[in-house]
Order: structure tokens, then C-alpha cells, then sequence
């Protein structure tokens, strides 16, 4: 069976491997990106070129964006030489970014306008699961559309789940960014009481991983911390660039989020020391500064 052509818009750290991924499963790829060699290496990879947005949605029926944020996307999808100066109906834009749920639905509404449908599809699981097609895919869309998409989304993730209608990802994701960070700061403050007060940080860990307060971002945090490698993995920017989202969005519907405002200005804090780039385990050389101690054994 002929797979249809998808479009591929974003080819960084998530995009590449996620693209390639199509690629592997059988599908024609079109792909664009404002930067060149991201575009050479897939086209090496067997993806054909387009010269803007718009040319990739003149190509494709499904057109899949993975971009840094809201303001990207909006460029992509409603800006000069974006998806929707392209006269085509019946397209559908998976957005794979980690946007503001409110924006989701902006662009869900203005292509809506343009006969183009359009779902929300943030993942998690980083690089790693990027590579290996594993990722954690969070959708928002209609049913249809779903049903549609789903077998597309599996190339990607080992984990597909509608969460509701347009935006419900997104929401998702940020729920999922809110735990993840205040986790890491639950442990890094954990870890610097235990090291300062003459406890092994690698006895620690091996005593309590099993028990309640073992977790997932633990199991993959603390080994990197007593290694002291801080080699991103998910930048403390792009954490505090979903902190912010989900401070908006939280503050346009009424929903206080006391401790998420405390983890930003932790995260604040590291970016103005200059570890903006950090793996967001950098986190703990926070209290390592306040507490004068280092987490390694
Ligand atoms: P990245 O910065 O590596 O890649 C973004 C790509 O978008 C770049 O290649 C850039 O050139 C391209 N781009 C930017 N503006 C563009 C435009 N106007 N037109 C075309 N291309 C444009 O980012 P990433 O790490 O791949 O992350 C992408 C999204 O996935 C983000 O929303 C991020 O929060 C999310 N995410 C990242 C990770 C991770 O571990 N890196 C994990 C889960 C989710």
C-alpha cells in the first residue's frame, strides 16, 4: 500500500530523528526548516525539499510542525509564506510542539477558517525516544481526526492518548513539565540535606529508589548529578520556556500554581548564573550554591 506524503516542519534535536522515523516506516517525507543543514541531512536521508511552509502544504495532505514555541508555530502556520497561504483544503496540521494551549487553539480556529484541520500532539521522552520511535505522544483533536492519525503517531511513540478536544495535549504536557520540575527540585533538595549531613548521595539513592519517593525522574536525574554531568538532555531554557506557558495559562483560567512560580525563579536563577543550556538536573546546583555543598559521593 502507498503510504501518503507527509510534510515535516522543525527539524531539531526532536524533529530529526522524529522524521527520520517516518522515513524508515515507509512514508515520503517533504521537510523545510529555517536552517539549511538540518534540511541536507534529511534530504540525504531520502526527504524531499520545500522552499517554505506553504510549499509544504501544497505537497501534502498531513503536515507535521516540531518548533520551539507558540510564536514559531503562528509564524509557520499564519505568517507570510506559512501553511495557510497555500489555497488547499481538507490538510491537516499535527502540531508536535510544546506550545501554550492557548495558542493551540488559536491556530486551530484560524485554519479551521481555511478548511484545514488542526491537532495538538506535544510528546515526551526526549532525544533518546526520539531516536528509538518511543516517545510519549499527548493529543488533542476530534475523534476523527484521531482515529485518522493514530497509526502516524505510532511511528513516533510507543504511547498515543487523545487527552480531549484541541489543546487537551498541550494541557497535558504542561501538567506533565509542572511534576518533572518540581520533582527534580524535590530531589535536589533531598540529596543536598542528605550530602551536606555526611550521608553517601549514592547510598541514598540505592536505600529509597524502591520505596514511595523513588520516581522515574529520579532513576534518571541522580545518576547524571553524582556523575556531575550536566549535558543537556532537556535545556533548563526550553523548561523555563514551558513554566511560562503553564504560568499563563494557569493564571488565565484561575488556577493558582504556587510552587510552579517557585521552580521558575529556580530556574531563573540557574539561567542568569549561566546555565541556561544545562540539562535541567542542573537544578540541583542551585542548593549546592546556597548550601556550600556538592552532590557526588
Ligand atoms: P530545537 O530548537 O532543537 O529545534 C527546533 C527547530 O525548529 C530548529 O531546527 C529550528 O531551526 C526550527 N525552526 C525555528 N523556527 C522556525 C521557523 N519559523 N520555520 C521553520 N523552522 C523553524 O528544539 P527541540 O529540542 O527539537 O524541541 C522542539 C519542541 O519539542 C519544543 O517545543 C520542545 O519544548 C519540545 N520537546 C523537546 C524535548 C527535548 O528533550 N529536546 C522533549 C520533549 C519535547
Amino acid at each position: 500500500m502507498m503510504l501518503k506524503k507527509i510534510g515535516f516542519i522543525g527539524l531539531g534535536i526532536m524533529g530529526k530523528p522524529m522524521a527520520k522515523n517516518l522515513i524508515k516506516a515507509g512514508y515520503s517525507l517533504v521537510v523545510y526548516d529555517i536552517f539549511d543543514a538540518a534540511v541536507e541531512e534529511l534530504n540525504a536521508a531520502g526527504a524531499e525539499t520545500a522552499s517554505s511552509p506553504k510549499d509544504v502544504a501544497e505537497k501534502c495532505e498531513t503536515i507535521i510542525t516540531m518548533l520551539p514555541n507558540g510564536p514559531q508555530v503562528k509564524e509557520v502556520v499564519t505568517g507570510a509564506g506559512g501553511i495557510l497561504e497555500a489555497s488547499v483544503i481538507g490538510r491537516i496540521v499535527i502540531d508536535m510542539s510544546s506550545i501554550s494551549p492557548i495558542v493551540s487553539k488559536e491556530m486551530y480556529d484560524e485554519c479551521k477558517k481555511k478548511g484545514i484541520r488542526f491537532m495538538d500532539a506535544p510528546v515526551s521522552g526526549g532525544e533518546p525516544k526520539a531516536k528509538d520511535g518511543t516517545l510519549a505522544i499527548m493529543v488533542g483533536c476530534d475523534e476523527d481526526d484521531f482515529e485518522q492519525n493514530v497509526s502516524l503517531l505510532k511511528c513516533m511513540g510507543s504511547s498515543v492518548v487523545r487527552t480531549g478536544e484541541i489543546g487537551s495535549g498541550n494541557v497535558t504536557k504542561l501538567a506533565n513539565q509542572i511534576i518533572v520540575a518540581l520533582n527534580i527540585a524535590a530531589v535536589s533538595e533531598a540529596f543536598t540535606l542528605a550530602t551536606k549531613a555526611g550521608v553517601d548521595p549514592q547510598c541514598v539513592f540505592d536505600a529509597i529508589k524502591g520505596g514511595l519517593a523513588g520516581s522515574t525522574v529520579m532513576n534518571a536525574k541522580i545518576p547524571m548529578i553524582l556523575e556531575r554531568n550536566f549535558n543537556p538532555g532537556f535545556k533548563i531554557d526550553l523548561h523555563i520556556k514551558d513554566l511560562a506557558n503553564a504560568l499563563d495559562t494557569a493564571h488565565s483560567i484561575g488556577v493558582p500554581v504556587p510552587l510552579t512560580s517557585v521552580i521558575m525563579e529556580i530556574m531563573q536563577a540557574l539561567r542568569v548564573d549561566g546555565k541556561g543550556q544545562n540539562d535541567h538536573g542542573s537544578v540541583v546546583q542551585f542548593y549546592e550554591k546556597l548550601a556550600q555543598v556538592e552532590v557526588k559521593s
